[in-house]
């Protein structure tokens, strides 16, 4: 890890601590930087040598290289902020998040059966869920599996299109039902169940707590957890934090944040992660995430 120095020309946005998009050809990386008067602090973690080209936040803006060695100008600068990088990889860090109210965060993204036209019922193909810690927002731990379709068992091309799951991925897989019952028991391995733990699920919209989970259920006749009853809408809490609603979900977020969007779009795994990078990104910001929904 290196510590690059960049004369600012041009920075658009008041913010103390942005993100910068660093083009180094052929690699695009996300870094940090941090502000001062006349120069932006930039971590990386490979050698410097092609001509750089920085996007900035707000604004596209330009900056000179001035050397790769510490400056005596911005020693006094803080350590930069963590952040989930592109690559998965963290860089060193000190975060200094704004407290949180819950011990954890749980971000869940199901994938279901699908057409282009509406299939009834849909079912869940992809159960992931990610532990996020409720102060850093890293994540601690993944449970992740695709769940065996009953009603509609052969997947569309559309559906494999869309999501990126193929037959054999759901082929011979847990049903919903066990599929729930492993979500269990991870909860309680990772000490998700007892009451003085407080977390809360994390969706990007209302419809995997408010309508897939519970019509599955329904049709299955099955009991839905208490825990899956309550949950935070992502676009919600980055239209609270951030003024306007993100109306395509994902992708808006991402983009407003200035954030790279990882993996696939509409993989449930990789939604949840891009998820945590923006939740991430949030409370780095001060934000500060309160529960939205409720079927209680
Ligand atoms: P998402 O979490 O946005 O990836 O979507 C969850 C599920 O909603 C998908 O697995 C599909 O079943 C359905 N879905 C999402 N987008 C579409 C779309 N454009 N057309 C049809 N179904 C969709
Ligand atoms: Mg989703
Ligand atoms: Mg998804």
């Amino acid at each position: 890890m290196s510590d690059v120095y960049i004369q600012k020309k041009k920075c658009g946005g008041s913010a103390t601590v942005i993100n910068l998009r660093l083009d180094i050809s052929p690699m695009v990386q996300f870094i940090h930087c941090i502000k001062s008067a006349n120069f932006l602090r930039l971590h990386r973690s490979s050698g410097l040598g092609q001509p750089l080209v920085f996007l900035f936040p707000s604004e596209r803006g330009s900056a000179e290289f001035v050397s790769n060695r510490r400056h005596s100008d911005i020693q006094s600068l803080p350590p930069p902020v963590g952040n989930i990088m592109a690559s998965g990889q963290q860089p060193p860090s000190r975060p200094s998040f704004h407290p949180q109210t819950y011990h954890n965060f749980l971000v869940l993204d199901f994938e279901a059966t699908c057409d282009k036209q509406l299939i009834k019922p849909q079912e869940i193909i992809e159960f992931p869920i990610l532990k996020l810690h409720g102060r850093t927002l890293e994540i601690e731990s993944v449970f992740h599996t695709y769940v065996q379709p009953i009603v509609h068992s052969e997947l569309t091309p559309f559906c494999t299109e869309l999501t990126g799951i193929v037959q054999s991925m759901v082929d011979g897989k847990p049903t919903l039902q066990q599929a729930l019952q492993m979500a269990d028991d991870w909860m309680r391995n990772e000490g998700l169940l007892n009451p003085k733990v407080n977390s809360i699920f994390v969706t990007c919209g209302d419809w995997d707590l408010k309508t897939m989970l519970p019509g599955q259920c329904q049709d299955l006749g099955l009991p839905v957890p208490d825990y899956f009853k309550k949950w935070i809408n992502l676009k919600k809490a980055y239209s609270f934090a951030m003024g306007n609603y993100p109306k395509n979900g994902l992708p808006f977020m991402v983009k407003g944040l200035n954030l790279e969007h990882i993996g696939k779009l509409h993989s449930g795994i990789d939604d949840c992660k891009n998820i945590a990078n923006i939740m991430k990104e949030l409370a780095r910001r001060g934000f500060t995430f309160k529960q939205t929904g409720s079927n209680l």
